[in-house]
């Protein structure tokens, strides 16, 4: 009816109630819990009591427990959220990983001297044959932009129902080369908030966009499944720092670093999971990886002559013979 009778459409639209989602959480000082009671402020003097002791649910004994029953309260239109906070003592661990985040890959390089990298590309394919089709329903649909809009929404909605299960498989990847080790990400807060300021300018370069989305869930999924400390470090041109000398890096390629200061060559991803490795080190307070474990690292970082022809951007079909050339970094 939305098309055929827009009108009527809109009278009926304004008549229906909107359900919108509600969510709001309660201050500390509205809700108490007494025993298995859970007494609720609505109002100055209007108060509600929930028996808690019929909750089946295994988990919420055993982490009412655990938090020794300090926790959070939300309240949406269908359910009382509980958010219990239990302290979690973070066993403390010497050595680091510091991973950088790219669209093909991630590069892990760890204070003990490994280097690994972690495939993103399954992830790139979805993406570069979502971003095809969304161009396509752009073109389908270039007269309507309301409708165009709405579709477009559901196919990002759609994408990112994809993704997150192959980023889930990506993290635990992650953290099983990562170890006993903690992590280092890249603080993403402010390129993504720049990201954000092109988009809204009508920039065309989604790309930026979706692996911002990208990373900062890898990210979250990392943290939240790791044991060991997760910190982000400065961002700011880890990918122009030379790992060596801390000079300025120069990129005569796509993926490749030089130094002008120590003639240093470097492959530019690997060489910034050095230089983010470097920094997260410096807020973790480890001691300086020993020289053995730094000559290794930056001899895993120097760029090698079949780099050039490793695979990279978004949307790039995938071929066999580039899968086995690369699987190591
Ligand atoms: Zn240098």
């Amino acid at each position: 009816m939305k098309r055929l009778d827009p009108p009527r459409w809109a009278r009926l639209h304004d008549r229906i109630p909107r359900r919108r989602a509600v969510k709001a959480s309660l201050h500390r000082d509205l809700y108490r819990l007494r025993g298995r009671v859970l007494d609720l402020t609505l109002h100055r003097d209007r108060h509600l009591q929930i028996d808690l002791g019929f909750v089946q649910n295994p988990l919420f004994e055993r982490y009412g427990t655990a938090s020794n029953w300090t926790f959070g309260l939300a309240v949406t239109d269908r359910a009382l959220i509980f958010q219990f906070r239990i302290p979690q003592a973070q066993p403390v661990v010497a050595e680091s990983a510091g991973v950088d985040l790219n669209m093909p890959s991630a590069d892990l390089a760890t204070s003990d001297g490994h280097t690994w990298s972690v495939d993103l590309r399954p992830i790139t394919a979805v993406q570069g044959a979502m971003a095809r089709k969304r161009a396509a329903i752009a073109r389908h649909i270039s007269k309507d932009l309301r409708h165009q809009r709405a579709v477009l929404r559901r196919y990002r909605r759609r994408e990112r129902n994809r993704v997150r299960p192959l980023l889930h498989a990506a993290g635990n990847e992650l953290l099983r080369q990562v170890g006993a080790r903690n992590v280092v990400f890249e603080d993403l807060s402010s390129t993504s908030e720049e990201c954000q300021k092109l988009t809204r300018r009508g920039d065309p370069d989604a790309r930026r966009r979706l692996s911002a989305w990208t990373h900062g869930e890898l990210q979250r999924i990392v943290r939240y499944k790791s044991t060991t400390a997760v910190v982000r470090a400065n961002a700011r041109g880890t990918s122009s720092e030379c790992p060596n000398c801390g000079g300025p890096l120069a990129h005569p390629s796509w993926r490749r670093a030089t130094c002008g200061h120590c003639q240093g060559d470097w492959h530019r991803d690997r060489a910034a999971a050095l230089v983010i490795l470097g920094r997260g080190h410096h807020l973790l307070r480890g001691a300086a990886p020993p020289p053995s474990a730094r000559n290794e690292l930056l001899e895993a970082a120097r760029w090698r002559p079949d780099d050039d022809r490793s695979p990279g951007l978004v949307g790039e079909p995938m071929k066999r013979d580039d899968a086995k050339a690369s699987g190591q970094g």
